[in-house]
């Protein structure tokens, strides 16, 4: 982590601004009663150009990183489900996605989930390199419909426990822990 530090300064610097906009050291600042949040992303993906059959501007995605057990906040989900619901309409826009690891090796042994999907390190980085993916984004419809009305089911997180859906029609939320659905054809 140090080392991490050292070779990435800014990310320091982030934290530091980070905390300081959220009023650690200025008990004056809005907080979450008063409508007011402040998240940071950690990683936005682009693929572009004639090697990925896109033009010049191309995809992105954006991923939130976790260690196994870090925890996806209310705040996150609220916030960037909102961003990824804006987005939906965008064809550049390739979903969000909670990427959790096992450890902080990032070597064969280590796994990866991609919004509740398992992948080996090999896995994780085809899926790295696939500017469509196959595993549904946050907010975006899976194949599967509501047991209830049939409804569209959409993925609005995940944590160790499982995903969390939603059904848009009926508003029936459950969480599964078997991330077996795909996306919407
Ligand atoms: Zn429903």
């Amino acid at each position: 982590m140090t080392t991490y530090v050292f070779r990435n300064p800014d990310l320091y610097q982030l934290d530091e601004l980070r905390e300081l906009i959220r009023g650690r050291k200025h008990q004056s600042m809005p907080g979450r009663g008063d409508g007011f949040v402040v998240e940071d992303l950690d990683l936005v993906i682009r693929w572009y150009g004639r090697k990925w059959g896109l033009d010049g501007k191309g995809r992105y995605r954006l991923c939130e990183v976790k260690h196994a057990n870090g925890e996806f906040t209310r705040g996150q989900s609220n916030t960037f489900g909102l961003i990824a619901q804006d987005l939906q309409s965008s064809k550049r826009f390739d979903g969000f996605y909670i990427i959790r690891h096992s450890d902080g090796a990032h070597d064969q042994d280590t796994t990866y989930e991609v919004n509740g999907a398992r992948l080996t390190c090999d896995g994780f980085l085809d899926w790295v390199q696939n500017p469509h993916s196959d595993i549904p984004g946050l907010w975006e419809p899976t194949a599967d419909n509501c047991s209830k009305c049939r409804g569209t089911i959409r993925v609005i997180g995940c944590t160790n426990v499982g995903w969390q859906l939603i059904c848009t029609e009926c508003g029936d939320r459950r969480t599964v822990n078997d991330a077996t659905f795909g996306k919407s054809p």
